[in-house]
């Protein structure tokens, strides 16, 4: 079954946020826009990969997408994790651009050829071997130390890019597959490992475990770019026609450009504020973001909208939902 199914990942989320919120000249801007089409880039290759995760699931196996967990310090964030009675699998999906990606044996190099320019970059193969040895060592601290066959592949999603290898590089020849290959080495892993290691009820309950401890990722985008607050426009959207701020008239949020009436369109507001500013917030915090003056319609939101609060007064901290 599906555990974790695909989402649009936050950080895509935050950064579309971000990038609405601000001024079209902002000089940050190019970089988010960068940094943005990446991540979508990153998105549609796993989700080119789901038709074949659909083929091979099945009621006795357990698939996640993007499960992010952390060990001592550390996050690792696996691509595709398929859990069996017999083997666990794991799928790092790259969704290269350019026309060419090729593995070299010597110093575990990789370089990709983009509009004729070769550049090398990080080793996918690696970065494979690097999860499947997190997760051995998650598994370890949480007291599953037996050992447990697990195989790491590389899917490369761009049906476009040419895949060479450099000629005794027998890993990547085995390793690095297109979404096509995902049926065939699950039928290769199905017949090498014939073992029973875990009992149907045994990898239930791991599955739950590691859905409990996935850690949703939400950075500081702010913080990272370097964005002061006072660049990021206020208020909240107009759903018709993006305006801001719209006003709030007798139970209803107005634009004052196009005259749209909404009743809900502060959720998007809410949504917001967690992207680009975490999910603690106050008051007067609310008052600004929203640009409203009314202390009690702010506090009608906070009420409505929060998950938990502390404290008391104006010095009430509200915790909104994470809405994904
Ligand atoms: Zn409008």
């Amino acid at each position: 079954m599906i555990k974790m199914p695909l989402k649009v990942p936050l950080i895509i989320k935050q950064l579309e946020a971000l990038k609405q919120r601000l001024y079209q000249n902002h000089p940050k801007l190019p970089q988010i826009e960068y940094d943005l089409a990446k991540r979508w880039r990153g998105y549609r290759g796993e989700k080119a990969i789901q038709y074949y995760l659909k083929l091979i699931d099945d009621s006795d196996l357990y698939i996640f997408n993007n499960l992010r967990l952390k060990i001592k310090d550390t996050f690792f964030e696996i691509d595709t994790l398929i859990l069996t009675s017999y083997y666990f699998l794991i799928f790092q999906v790259k969704n290269y651009r350019g026309e060419e990606i090729s593995f070299e044996n010597y110093f575990n190099q990789c370089t990709r050829t983009i509009n004729g320019q070769r550049e090398t970059i990080d080793d996918p193969l690696l970065q494979a071997k690097r999860h499947k040895i997190l997760l051995i060592n998650w598994l370890n601290k949480n007291k599953i130390t037996m050992f447990i066959p697990m195989e790491e592949f590389v899917v490369i999603s761009n049906s476009k890019c040419l895949i060479t290898t450099s000629p005794n590089h027998p890993t990547a020849r085995q390793k690095v597959i297109r979404p096509t290959g995902i049926l065939s080495k699950v039928e290769w892993c199905n017949s090498k490992h014939m073992e029973t290691k875990f009992s149907n009820k045994e990898l239930r309950k791991l599955a739950n475990s590691l859905l409990k401890n996935h850690v949703t990722e939400l950075p500081n985008v702010l913080e990272y770019y370097q964005i002061p607050d006072e660049d990021i426009i206020k208020g909240i959207s107009c759903p018709k026609c993006s305006f801001k701020p719209m006003v709030k008239i007798k139970g209803y949020w107005k634009c004052t450009n196009c005259s749209t009436l909404s009743k809900n369109a502060y959720l998007k507001g809410i949504k917001d504020y967690v992207y680009l500013y975490g999910q603690e917030i106050t008051n007067k915090q609310l008052r600004d973001f929203f640009q409203i003056s009314s202390r009690y319609v702010a506090k009608d939101i906070l009420q409505e909208n929060c998950v938990n609060s502390s404290g008391k007064n104006s010095q009430t901290i509200y915790i909104l939902p994470l809405l994904e």
